[in-house]
């Protein structure tokens, strides 16, 4: 048996469905699934129900990540219509912000031109801008934040002309970063075939030679990020199936599998699962944590064995060798064995710095006593009453 240590992993691109859509999956499910995965870090995209996109809504959102999450968590906000600049003042709160500029799940597309300039400008220039725009919406994209001077990280990139923009405009000197996801680098328009309508996903699942160009880009590609995106099997199996695939759980052996297979060092894994994340979205340091993953004995993949509420996977029945065995989160188990140790709320905002953290635990603190006092007082009143109509 081979054991493989790895350092905390990053999962930039995560949907936790929570708010709104806690059926499908919530921040306690979605933690657990990235702990049973070997991650302990996950970014939230701002697609829920409410959509994140203005203050009281990011509260919410960190209200239930604060509640629910097993591991450390960041929260993006999503780029709306009329909200460049007051989103704009929400960034030393989330992860970045999310520019969905085509065809997505949720209603955070933005179809008008103006607005992209307004966030391209509005966001500040040294946080985190993170983008779905694929071909021809691409190249528009790369054009406007060239000349409005800024980075942009590239999400989910699934085809040749993609990769190849993107190295272009790095060669040529933008400040340009990408992610590829597991599914797109693993699977193609054939298993397409096999999953029917199940294997709806955006961007969809690309062709043989999309693929193959993005294994020779492979340098190009700053990190890996799932998109978990989780529904359930029921809704995956019905007449319109909602986009999207879970993949917390299954990024991490497939991941090796490529590894056995030569097309991936484990030096190469570990800069695209954790030190490029970090770099690329400012993300603290998580002391005293790693990753044990056992590489050789074969297992296989199964959606109901997950812990994912999605229940279901499109790499259903296959064969791979790479499962993590324990996860080490600040010198406590939170994964050992096939069992999730950490409870919902032991994980940390990424963004909420040490002195925010202890002067929120004050104020809870406090809260708790202020409640009960207000209890108490209530039961002498109560019982006072009581002894008073008793008297009378
Ligand atoms: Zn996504």
């Amino acid at each position: 048996m081979t054991a493989l240590r790895l350092p905390g992993l990053v999962d930039v691109h995560v949907h936790t469905r929570d708010p709104g859509q806690t059926h499908k999956e919530d921040w306690s499910s979605a933690t657990a699934a990235a702990l049973a995965g070997g991650f302990t870090t996950v970014l939230a995209m701002p697609n829920t129900d409410p959509a994140v996109t203005d203050r009281g809504t990011l509260e919410t959102a960190l209200a239930a990540a604060r509640t629910g999450a097993r591991c450390d968590w960041g929260q993006f906000v999503g780029a709306g219509a009329t909200n460049a600049t007051t989103v704009a003042a929400l960034a030393p709160r989330s992860a970045g912000l999310k520019m969905y500029l085509d065809q997505t799940f949720g209603d955070l597309r933005l179809s008008d031109l103006s607005a992209w300039w307004d966030h391209l400008e509005a966001w500040p220039h040294d946080r985190p801008l993170a983008v779905h725009a694929e071909q021809r919406t691409l190249g528009t994209l790369l054009f406007m934040a060239g000349v409005v001077g800024r980075s942009v990280h590239v999400c989910h990139v699934s085809r040749a002309d993609e990769i190849e923009m993107i190295h272009r405009a790095r060669d040529a000197g933008q400040a340009v970063t990408c992610e590829v996801a597991p599914h797109h680098l693993v699977l193609d328009g054939q298993t397409a075939v096999r999953l029917g309508s199940a294997a709806a996903v955006r961007p969809p699942l690309a062709s043989e030679p999309d693929r193959t160009a993005l294994w020779e880009h492979l340098e190009v590609i700053d990190c890996f990020a799932t998109d978990h995106a989780p529904h359930t099997a029921a809704e995956k199996g019905g007449r319109t199936p909602p986009p999207g695939f879970p993949g917390l759980e299954t990024a991490l052996p497939l991941l090796v599998e490529a590894v056995h297979d030569g097309r991936l060092t484990p030096e190469q894994l570990v800069a695209r699962l954790a030190d490029n994340p970090r770099r690329i979205f400012g993300l603290p340091d998580q002391p005293d944590t790693g990753v044990e993953v056992e590489i050789d004995t074969p297992w296989e993949i199964r959606g109901p064995e997950m812990h994912s509420r999605a229940g279901w996977t499109p790499f259903e029945g296959l064969k791979v060798r790479g499962r993590v065995t324990r996860v080490v989160l600040r010198g406590e188990d939170a994964f050992r064995d096939g069992e999730v140790l950490a409870p919902p709320g032991s994980g940390r905002d990424v963004r909420e710095s040490r002195e925010l953290r202890e002067r929120r635990g004050v104020r809870e603190r406090r809260g708790v006593r202020e409640r009960r006092g207000v209890r108490e007082r209530r039961g002498v009143r109560e019982r006072r009453g009581v002894r008073e109509r008793e008297d009378a």
